[in-house]
């Protein structure tokens, strides 16, 4: 099978194709970011035009670079929630007139279940698994007892991983996204400051980084009321590793849990050098299979897509064209 897959979900206009659901033929992304840098956040009205001008030269860049055409394909998946509405929404209807002009049967995608799929288009997935993921809008445990059924085992409450890093950053001043900056002065800095672990209740494999956040703020502000200073590398560096040990302490209670002997971790996030040594670490020490796969597949991409796209195509759960976009689709109905 040869499947199209359209992400839209936030700031990446991107299409790709994917062969036998893990095959890549083309992975095509135009990224935002620098047009989102100066607000210090994605403004949503912007990346909806930014879409909507990009979005069909994109498809056509995929096709071309997989060397494929519309005839050659076997059905068009597409991002259909959770994102921005508007964002989601140019997407979605470009995977619907493509549907319609090729008669290419429709699927729609929760962007979480592509994230995981990150990982198949390295290496197929093993079943069952466990998936972290973790990035700018979302930090979730999934376990997947087989391809295309998913069950979450925890969300954050409140901001996402990502955010949390990205809010931080903020408040030392770096520039957005925050979380490679974080990272890269952690390494200068020790973890010497004492932050919170926010574990919640004993068996919950829920997160919660709002508190994080709002303790470095008052650390900071209270350091500044006696007139001393923070290093900030030092701040850094005991950010990172509160919200590292928490992911990761979580992540392997999951896989326990399930009892089951690989981990995917997809997501943003785990571009951060600080996540990737702890969890290897752990995983090595725990028998644990970790799949981390290259970062340009794990930040926001159209392959992702098309490969969980097409374990529903296997299983023909088509989409009509009255496919909607849904800003906060659950990912188990
Ligand atoms: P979504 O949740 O829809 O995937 P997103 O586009 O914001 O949204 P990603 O593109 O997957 O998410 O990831 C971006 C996030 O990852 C940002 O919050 C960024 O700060 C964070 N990030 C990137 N590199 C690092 C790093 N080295 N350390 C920590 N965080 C990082
Ligand atoms: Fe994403
Ligand atoms: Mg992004």
């Amino acid at each position: 099978s040869l499947v199209l897959g359209i992400e839209t979900s936030c700031d990446e206009t991107s299409a790709a194709v994917v062969q036998d659901g893990h095959i890549l033929l083309s992975n095509v992304i135009s990224s935002q970011m620098e047009v989102h840098r100066r607000f210090g956040g994605v403004v949503p009205e912007v990346a909806s035009r930014r879409h909507v001008e990009r979005i069909t030269m994109v498809i056509q860049e995929a096709l071309d670079r997989a060397e494929v055409t519309q005839e050659d394909l076997s059905a068009v998946a597409v991002t259909q929630g959770p994102g921005l509405v508007g964002a989601l929404l140019i997407g979605v209807s470009a995977a619907k007139a493509l549907s319609f002009a090729a008669g290419l049967p429709l699927v729609g995608v929760h962007h979480i279940a592509g994230h995981i799929y990150a990982g198949h288009l390295v290496k197929p997935l093993r079943f069952p698994l466990v998936a972290l993921v973790a990035s700018g809008g979302h930090t979730e445990l999934i376990y997947m007892p087989s391809h295309n059924r998913f069950e979450r085992l925890g969300r954050t409450r409140d901001d996402a991983a990502g955010e949390a890093f990205d809010k931080v950053a903020r408040v030392l001043e770096l520039p957005y996204p925050g979380g490679p900056h974080i990272d890269r002065l952690a390494k200068k800095g020790n973890p010497t400051l004492d932050l919170p672990r926010a574990w919640l209740e004993p068996d919950s494999l829920d997160f919660s980084f709002s508190g994080l956040k709002s303790a470095v703020i008052n650390l900071l502000h209270n350091a500044r009321q006696r007139g001393e200073s923070v290093d900030a590398a030092d701040l850094a560096a005991s950010f990172q590793e509160s919200v590292v040990e928490v992911l990761v302490e979580k992540a392997i209670r999951a896989v326990r849990e399930k009892d089951v002997e690989e981990l995917v971790l997809a997501g943003g996030v785990s571009a951060n050098s600080g996540l990737r040594n702890e969890l290897s670490r752990r995983c090595q020490q725990e028998g644990i299979r970790l799949r981390i796969p290259p970062l340009e597949l794990c930040t926001d991409n159209a392959a992702m897509i098309a490969s969980a796209g097409t374990y529903r195509h296997l299983e023909r759960q088509y989409a009509g064209y009255d496919l909607n976009a849904v800003p906060n689709l659950p990912l188990v109905p």
